[in-house]
């Protein structure tokens, strides 16, 4: 069987059990040939059951969509119904492919999941979340890079033995936020154990070989929500903080502070992601503004910097033991988004809600 429909009513495009010849020999042929948004749908073993994955809800972020065209190559039978929502086709299609992480102008998909679905992306969203209450999936993962290199990890706003087991068939690391935004897997608040599995860099490797295991592990597997049968044990951290630099401020990534910059940090810094960096371990260098560049953010609320960071003869310190990951070297994203996250170094938050 091997079906395209289009319907107009809700702007989905529907692949039940594609073959070879429709999804081409590369993922950029298949993504050629995608239209818009697209359901993929294989019958599985056991056909009372579903489970479901998103990927490309950003455009820019193909992990996900490389292991899914492997995967359908191959015309593997799962074990369960299979269910792959491809929301953000369209920014993924804009030359350079696979680099824009939503349309120019347009809205970032994975915030429209929520009322009052405005806009195109609204509508898409709003469309997605139709086709997962009409499949009922028992489970739904949302695969995504991340924009830096470093380890993969997962989120989530539930933390149970059903959302450690999903984690666990990609990473042995799970972020527990009660930041809601209108991303995909607050779908967990359905009752549907949900995870945001981020594979780590866009460009790396690594990272499509993990999305594509994770996904032979989640369509081979009778039970994937079973925490006694979790490949790994899963740590997790608890709300972190986002640590980000104001908005006038100076950044600059070097082995040296050169005086100009408002904040200096090592080239390297990446390699600090998810180590515990203890109390005596410098971070970086500030200039002569101090800590006061820098903002800590919990739960949209600002907290005291100074809770997180020490500055001690121009050296940039933790002002206790803490775990940071998400760091970033790019000063484009460490201006418009966050420097990095933070916990203790138990996972705990740092401030207590
Ligand atoms: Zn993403």
């Amino acid at each position: 069987m091997d079906t395209v429909t289009v319907s107009n009513s809700n702007r989905l495009e529907y692949l039940n059990d594609p073959s070879p010849q429709t999804l081409g020999r590369s993922p950029l042929e298949w993504l050629e040939r995608l239209n818009g948004p697209t359901v993929v749908r294989v019958a599985g073993r056991d056909r009372s059951r579903t489970r479901a994955m998103a990927t490309l809800n950003h455009g820019n972020e193909p992990s996900g969509f490389f292991a899914l065209h492997r995967w359908l190559l191959e015309q593997r039978t799962p074990e369960v119904n299979m269910l792959f929502l491809l929301g953000g086709v369209y920014p993924a299609k804009i030359p350079p492919v696979l680099t824009q992480r939503q349309l120019p102008g347009g809205r970032d998909l994975n915030r429209c999941f929520k009322e009052p679905f405005e806009g195109d992306e609204g509508a898409i969203a709003h469309a997605l979340l139709e086709e997962l209450r009409d499949a009922n999936p028992e489970c739904l993962l949302d695969v995504h890079n991340t924009s830096g290199t470093g380890p993969a990890f997962a989120v989530t706003i539930t933390n149970d033995a059903a959302h450690q087991a999903l984690t666990s068939l990609f990473t042995d690391r799970l972020i527990m936020t009660d930041l809601r935004l209108g991303a995909l897997m607050e779908y967990s608040e359905q009752e549907v154990p949900t995870v945001t599995i981020e594979c780590g860099g866009a460009q790396d490797d690594h990272a499509h070989e993990l999305a594509y295991e994770g996904l032979v592990r989640y369509t081979s597997r009778a039970d994937v929500l079973s925490l006694e049968k979790a490949d790994w044990d899963v740590a997790v951290l608890r709300n972190p903080i986002r640590v980000e630099l104001a908005p006038e401020a100076t950044i600059e990534y070097r082995l040296e502070p050169t005086g100009l910059a408002d904040l200096t940090l090592p080239p390297d810094i990446e390699h600090r992601n998810f180590g515990v960096v203890s109390p005596d371990e410098p971070l970086g260098w500030v200039g002569k503004k101090g800590l006061s560049i820098l903002n800590a953010i919990s739960h949209n609320r600002t907290e005291n910097v100074t809770q997180v960071l020490r500055v001690k003869d121009g050296q940039v310190y933790p002002a206790q033991a803490i775990k940071a990951f998400m760091i970033t070297t790019n000063p484009a994203i460490a201006k418009s988004d966050c420097l990095f996250y933070a916990v203790k170094a138990t996972g705990d938050p740092l401030f207590e809600s």
